[in-house]
């Protein structure tokens, strides 16, 4: 049997509890994930790629995983559907959130298809308790010293108290 392959693109910056579920439930589908993360200089992140590639390594190797699927972490900085394409995977996988996810994720799924149409996005929904963290909400919590442990994994937060430590105030 032709093994399933998927890539999981974002920023994750940071990677969340909403992030990893999405993963977990990946293996439900796969039997191996790229997790593709994104420079994206543009959103000027908060943590360099290598530092978002090393927190994903870290979060993702204490996963409990439904079905075996070998995971990789893999930066990328070119066209998501050439990234798909050098890696021959066959499927997309993307999060979707509430409604205001919707119209961003129609419209790349849609112009990924007339990309390639052999390539398939899959939408997968946290479970409710993680439905709405998202990674700009976990910055900005944690810019102001919040507690951002229900959101992300004890060594994700660490490294985000010594990033803002290490910051200048806000003003
Ligand atoms: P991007 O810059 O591509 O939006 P993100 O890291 O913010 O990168 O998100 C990557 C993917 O994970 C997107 O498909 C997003 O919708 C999904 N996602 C993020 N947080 C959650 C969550 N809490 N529940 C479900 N999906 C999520």
């Amino acid at each position: 049997m032709t093994e399933r392959l998927g890539v999981y693109p974002g920023t994750f910056d940071p990677v969340t509890k909403g992030h990893l579920d999405i993963i977990q439930r990946a293996s439900h589908l796969l039997d191996r994930l790229i997790v593709g993360v994104a420079f994206n200089p543009g959103k000027g992140p908060l943590f360099t790629v290598e530092e978002r590639v090393d927190m994903l390594r870290k979060d993702t190797a204490g996963l409990k995983l439904a079905h075996p699927m070998v995971i990789e972490i893999v930066p990328f900085d070119n066209l998501l559907m050439h990234f798909v394409e050098e890696n021959n995977a066959n499927v997309i996988i993307r999060g979707l959130r509430a409604v205001s996810d919707f119209e961003y994720e129609f419209q790349m799924a849609g112009m990924n298809a007339h990309l390639n149409d052999d390539v398939e996005t899959v939408f997968l929904m946290a479970s409710d308790r993680y439905q709405l963290i998202a990674s700009r909400m976990v910055r900005e919590i944690a810019k102001y010293g919040g507690d951002i442990t229900q959101f992300v994994t004890p060594a994700t937060n660490q490294r985000m108290i010594e990033r803002f430590s290490t910051l200048e105030p806000a003003d």
